[in-house]
């Protein structure tokens, strides 16, 4: 966390006029920085952030209450003038917040490893911390701490005792990357892959994997690209953009190429490794990982023994239910490639029935029914046996659409599914649960959960 450093330091760094107050408090050492009033402890700086939906500067005056020494506006609050806190007044407060994280960023020198791409962000980085943990302390994005506040607010978490920072950056229009990357500075770049989340912002593929390759035009030429090969788009795009140091990886071929032995069993230069979590796409997660240890010269003996990860809600996660019936929950987030790769993870999970419950994929303007259809016809290709799709968004219908054939039932209310599968569900059954966040497929799975 950032600390130790003087008023005086942080003016400077913002570039702002020597003030009487200031003068007086130079000296005074900051313990920490926040955006969030209700975070706040004795000694920090306040920083005033203004969103859509709220003014940080409404919540000066109990941010000084609770014990801020400074704050940082966008212009003054007049009842905290008389007492004795120094205003820092910017013209933007995000800006200036993102600068004091570049600033203590500039101040560290370990490896700072930066991870984004369409999908498998969250995923790669919680695998390459987890690779990272067993040789130093590791810092990594927490929750979804992965955009423009959400960096900087990483970065200012991180201390002099962290070996390694891996910081997720995720996007949702051009130019978001390139900030993130010339805030954070990263010394090692990963694109997991260019697919179409946020394809109804962004227009095309093309524009997608120009807005992920900005993370390299932004990286200093001394710095390590990490890419996967199997995406033709991704090199393709990099290739232009990019000059300095690269490792590739992919189960298809790359600098460094694994190979599926069975379901649990990744294979890379010819070392066996028990995948953390299943799924193809998790094994080019995985690579990613691999890869990073690669170039930081660590050590892969131990990670032959495996490795645990804990992935965040949402993801990836199992739950066992009596009577051997399992539900993969992947609610957390959905796209077309995600989509896809979940049901082929579902098909390759051994059990009875296999069973999809899908729902709307969002932010994809345009091509919404065509990637809707596609899923549908993906649950058609891979023979599963059940699909049952929640059709509160008409967007969804189009699942069924494109499954034509499958047996399938379509129901518009999260209880009526639940009621559905409460009925339906047997023994050896495996399901799957997909759809956006907003979706609330997750209340889905609690559902049947407590029922148990
Ligand atoms: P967000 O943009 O919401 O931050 P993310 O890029 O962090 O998403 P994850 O949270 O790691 O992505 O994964 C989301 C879902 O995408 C997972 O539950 C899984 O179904 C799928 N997924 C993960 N990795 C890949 C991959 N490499 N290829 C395709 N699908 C993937
Ligand atoms: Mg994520």
């Amino acid at each position: 966390m950032l600390s130790q450093i003087s008023l005086k330091q942080l003016s400077n760094i913002l570039e702002l006029p020597e003030t009487n107050l200031l003068a007086i408090f130079s000296e005074k050492t900051v313990t920490g920085i926040t955006t969030d009033s209700r975070e706040i402890s004795d000694g920090e700086i306040f920083v005033a952030l203004r969103g859509k939906n709220f003014d940080g500067y409404e919540f000066t005056e109990i941010a000084v209450e609770k014990g801020a020494i400074a704050i940082i506006v966008d212009r003054e609050v007049p009842v905290i003038a008389s007492k004795n806190i120094p205003q820092f007044i910017v013209k933007d407060t995000l800006n200036a917040y993102q600068k004091i994280a570049h600033w203590w960023r500039n101040q560290l020198t370990i490896p700072v490893i930066a991870v984004t791409g369409s999908v498998g962000k969250t995923t790669t980085k919680e695998l390459i911390a987890a690779v990272l943990s067993q040789r130093g302390k590791v810092h990594k994005t927490r929750a979804n701490y992965n955009n423009e506040i959400g960096v900087p607010k990483t970065l200012l978490e991180l201390d002099k005792s962290h070996d390694y920072a891996v910081i997720e950056m995720a996007m949702r229009a051009k130019g978001e990357i390139a900030l993130l990357t010339e805030i954070a500075r990263p010394t090692l770049g990963i694109i997991t892959n260019v697919g179409t989340a946020h394809i109804g912002r962004l227009g095309s593929t093309e524009a997608i994997a120009a807005a992920k390759c900005e993370l390299l035009e932004q990286m200093s030429p001394d710095t390590i690209a990490i890419l996967n090969h199997d995406n033709p788009l991704l090199i393709e795009t990099a290739h232009k953009v990019w000059q300095g140091e690269t490792l590739t990886y992919g189960l298809e071929g790359g600098d460094l190429v694994g190979q599926l032995i069975d379901a649990q069993t990744l294979r890379v230069e010819g070392i066996n490794f028990p995948l953390p979590i299943p799924g193809r796409h998790n094994a080019l997660n995985y690579l990613a990982a691999l890869a990073v240890a690669k170039v930081l010269n660590l050590d892969w003996t131990p990670l032959t023994e495996g490795l645990t990860v804990n992935l965040p809600s949402g993801r990836s996660r199992r739950h066992q239910l009596p009577n051997d019936v399992l539900l993969l929950d992947e609610t957390y987030n959905a796209g077309l490639e995600s989509m896809i790769a979940a049901l082929e993870l579902l098909k390759q999970t051994p059990g009875q029935r296999h069973i999809a419950v899908l729902g709307t994929m969002k932010e994809l303007g345009d091509h919404s029914p065509q990637f809707h259809r596609q899923v549908g016809e993906t649950v058609k290709r891979l023979n599963i046996d059940h699909l049952l799709v929640l059709t509160d968004d008409p967007q969804a219908q189009e699942i069924a659409v494109g499954a034509d054939g499958v047996t399938t039932q379509c129901w518009q209310t999260h209880q009526a599914l639940v009621q559905q599968l409460q009925e339906m569900i047997k023994p050896g059954d495996r399901i799957l649960f997909k759809a956006s966040n907003s979706v609330g497929l997750n209340r889905v799975v609690e559902s049947l959960l407590n029922d148990q």
